[in-house]
């Protein structure tokens, strides 16, 4: 028989290629005993049984692939929400809360907001749920993305209308006050360099050409023709892409700010469309 103690270090072991792994020996064994970590640590003396034992064998297996913890969670915290998780979409990251937070400040009651590639539906469910007088719509090119997206709004209880399309094909003479969108923006070259776990997210939701601007480009241009008056867009960047992203923003925006992630590192673009350009 092993007690919990045991399966930890055991597990800690077998772990050591992925980045904490006595942290995730700790979230999958709580998983598979139904209990909170600090419950399980206050118990480490209990024995598993063997059905226990299997079930962490198997999520051990897999993590060991290097399937994301949350995939094998099957859910994951943003801002303040808990959001289910599977291979059909990305993860919401903790870095994107800061995206949010920024998008938050400008939506007011009855305001309209589009989240452009949704794809867990994070950013449009919290939106929702945090602003409820707020009329939030969210697109996705991906069928997969998209069915998660509205289980996750659904799950929230946050009621969001779901389009699908290639960007703002989605939204077709629709306008908005906030666009607020976490698009693909890795570098091409950067496939199969990245994280093993990342490699393991919708490449669609990763990849963005030779210089992982393609999406900005496109959101840039279009965004006008869907932004009401004074309308704000909201982008979340990568490494070092912040002057770039700026840089197209310049002819059609003004008030360009970039802001922080919790990290300190530069993760959002947020800027307002330019009054006179609009016809
Ligand atoms: N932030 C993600 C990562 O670094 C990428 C998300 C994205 O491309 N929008 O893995």
């Amino acid at each position: 028989m092993t007690t919990v103690l045991e399966a930890l270090k055991a597990a800690e072991q077998r772990l050591q290629e992925v980045p904490d792994p006595r942290l995730d020996a700790e979230w999958l064994l709580s998983e598979v005993l139904g209990v909170s970590r600090l419950e399980m640590l206050l118990n480490k003396r209990r024995e598993l049984t063997e059905a226990e034992a299997a079930a962490y064998e198997a999520l051990l297996v897999r993590r060991e692939g290097r399937e994301p913890l949350q995939y094998i969670l099957g859910s994951q915290s943003f801002m303040g929400f808990s959001l289910k998780t599977d291979s059909r979409a990305l993860i919401p990251r903790n870095d994107t809360e800061a995206l949010c937070e920024e998008a938050l400040k400008y939506v007011r009651p009855g305001g309209r907001v589009l989240d452009l590639c949704t794809g867990s539906g994070a950013l449009a469910a919290a939106i929702k749920k945090l602003r409820p007088g707020a009329e939030v719509w969210a697109a996705d090119i991906s069928e997969a993305a998209l069915s998660l997206a509205k289980e996750n709004a659904e799950r929230l209880g946050a009621e969001v209308k779901f389009v699908r399309g290639d960007l703002f094909s989605a939204v077709d003479g629709e306008k908005f006050h906030v666009i607020v969108s976490n698009p693909p923006y890795i570098p091409e070259s950067l496939r199969g360099r990245l994280q093993a776990e990342v490699e393991r997210e919708p490449a669609l939701a990763l990849f963005a050409g030779d210089d992982g601007l393609d999406f900005y480009r496109r959101i840039v241009q279009e965004a006008p023709a869907h932004l009401l008056p004074g309308g704000r867009l909201c982008l979340e960047i990568g490494d070092g892409q912040g002057d770039a992203v700026k840089a197209l923003l310049h002819e059609e925006f003004a008030d360009i700010q970039i802001l922080n992630d919790l990290n300190g590192l530069p993760r959002v673009v947020s800027a307002a469309v330019k009054e006179e350009k609009r016809l």
